[in-house]
C-alpha cells in the first residue's frame, strides 16, 4: 500500500466509509512497557484499535515509531496565552474565544495532543468545544472540563464565578457545575499568582471545608483536581481525597518555594494522589537556583512512589496549548525522569489519573485510536516528539503542524 504522506493534510479524513485503515513496518511502543513491542502493525476500526500484531498489512510506516497520542492534565481553552491580564480575557466577546478555542483544539491535535483536561473557565465555553468536537464536528482532543473552580471569596480565579465562602456553599457552586455536564471539580485549595490579592502560600480553605467538598464533589460522581502552591493547602487536598495536585509548588510561609514536606510526600504516595506540576516550556529559562529547588523537591516525591502526570497550565501567558511536547523535555530534566518514565506522565499515567485508563494513553486493542506517529526514537530522544508526521484523534487522521 501507498506510503504515509508526511505533508500536512488539509483537513480531517475519516479512513474509508467503514472508518477502517492499517499501519504496518512501525516500530511501536505501547504507553507502559520500558521497550518497544515486537508487534510492528495497528489496525483501526470505528475509532478503536481493533489489533495490534505483526505484518497486519497496511500503509508502509518505514522509520515511524508510534506511541498512544499526549495527553496534557491540565490546560484552559479559554485562555489566550498572548493576553497577559485578565481583564483583556474578561473583555472579549464569547464568539471570538469560540472561534479561538476551536483553532487551539486543531493545533492540540495537530502537536500530537489528543487529549487535554480542561482545569476551569468562567462561562462553560470549554464544555460547548468539548461536546462539538465529541459529535465530530470540528477537530480536537478529546476534553475533559472542570467548569467553574471552587474558590473563596475574592479568592484565585474568583471573577470565573466559582466563588463560595463555606462548604455548603461550595457545595451550591459544584452543584451549579454538575448540571451543567462538567467532567470534574476544580477547586482552588490555595491562592493563586495571577489574582491580585490572593496569596499563593496560604490555604483557601480549611480541612474541614476541603474535606467536605471534596466528599461531596464524590457523592456526585465527580472527582477533584486542586489547585495548591502552598504546603498547608497540598495537606488539606491531599488528605481530603482530591485526585491531583495541581502546581504542588511547595511555597512556605514566607511566599517562597521552600523544602517539601517529608511527611505528606510519603502520604501522597501512600495515597496514590498524581502530581501534575504544571511544568511548561518556559521553565528552561529559570534560574539555577529555582531549578535547583525543583529538582530536590521532585528527587523526593519520586524516591518515595510518587506518581506524576504531564500538565502544562496552557492558556496562562506564553504557555500555548499545543507545546505538550516542547515542555516533556524540560520536564524531563526537572524532575529526573528518562524518556520512557517521562512518556508514561504524559500516555498511561496520565489516563489513570484522569480515569480514561481502559480508553486512552494506550496502545492496545479495545482503547481509542488515539495515535503520535514520530520519525527517530522517542525512548533515546524526547525532542523527536516535537515534528509529528501523523496524528490520530480516536481514529481520525491529522496531518502535521507544517
Ligand atoms: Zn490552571
Amino acid at each position: 500500500m501507498a506510503r504515509l504522506a508526511a505533508g500536512p493534510l488539509s483537513a480531517p479524513r475519516l479512513l474509508t466509509r467503514r472508518g477502517l485503515a492499517a499501519y504496518t513496518n512501525a516500530r511501536i511502543w505501547d504507553g507502559v512497557a520500558e521497550r518497544y513491542l515486537d508487534a510492528n502493525s495497528i489496525v483501526v476500526e470505528e475509532g478503536k484499535i481493533a489489533q495490534v500484531g505483526r505484518d497486519l498489512g497496511g500503509e508502509d510506516c518505514a522509520g515511524l515509531t508510534v506511541l498512544p497520542g499526549l495527553i496534557d492534565a491540565h490546560v484552559h481553552m479559554v485562555l489566550d496565552p498572548a493576553m497577559r491580564t485578565v481583564a483583556e480575557h474578561l473583555a472579549e466577546e464569547p464568539d471570538a474565544v469560540r472561534r479561538k478555542m476551536a483553532a487551539r483544539a486543531l493545533a492540540m491535535v495537530r502537536g500530537g495532543i489528543t487529549t487535554a483536561r480542561d482545569l476551569g473557565g468562567g462561562q462553560w465555553l470549554e464544555l460547548e468545544l468539548r461536546d462539538r468536537i465529541d459529535a465530530g464536528e470540528i477537530p480536537g482532543p478529546r476534553l475533559l472540563c472542570a467548569g467553574q473552580p471552587v474558590t473563596s471569596v475574592g479568592g484565585h480565579c474568583h471573577f470565573w464565578g466559582g466563588e463560595a465562602a463555606d462548604a455548603a456553599q461550595a457545595e451550591a457552586v459544584v452543584e451549579r457545575q454538575r448540571a451543567r455536564g462538567v467532567d470534574l471539580v476544580k477547586l482552588m485549595a490555595t491562592g493563586g499568582m495571577q489574582t491580585p490579592g490572593s496569596q499563593p502560600k496560604d490555604a483557601q480553605f480549611d480541612q474541614a471545608a476541603t474535606s467536605a467538598i471534596v466528599a461531596f464533589a464524590k457523592t456526585r460522581g465527580l472527582e477533584v483536581a486542586a489547585h495548591c502552591h502552598g504546603t498547608p493547602g497540598i495537606r488539606h487536598a491531599v488528605r481530603a481525597g482530591a485526585r491531583t495536585i495541581e502546581h504542588c509548588s511547595w511555597i512556605g510561609q514566607d511566599g517562597r518555594r521552600g523544602p517539601y514536606d517529608a511527611q505528606l510526600v510519603a502520604e501522597i504516595a501512600r495515597r496514590e494522589v498524581w502530581i501534575s506540576p504544571t511544568v511548561n516550556a518556559g521553565w528552561a529559562r529559570f534560574g539555577k537556583a529555582f531549578a535547583n529547588n525543583v529538582t530536590g523537591n521532585f528527587r523526593a516525591m519520586k524516591t518515595a512512589g510518587c506518581r506524576f502526570v504531564a500538565s502544562t497550565d496552557a492558556g496562562i501567558p506564553n504557555v500555548r496549548h499545543h507545546d505538550l511536547a516542547l515542555a516533556l523535555p524540560v520536564f524531563a530534566r526537572l524532575a529526573e525522569l528518562s524518556p520512557v518514565e517521562t512518556l508514561r506522565c504524559a500516555t498511561s499515567e496520565a489516563a489513570a489519573a484522569l480515569g480514561l485508563g481502559e480508553v486512552a494513553g494506550v496502545v492496545r486493542a479495545g482503547a481509542s485510536a488515539d495515535l503520535l506517529f514520530v520519525r527517530g526514537d522517542p525512548l533515546a530522544n524526547l525532542d523527536v516528539l516535537r515534528q509529528p508526521v501523523l496524528v490520530l484523534a480516536r481514529g481520525r487522521e491529522y496531518g502535521a503542524a507544517g
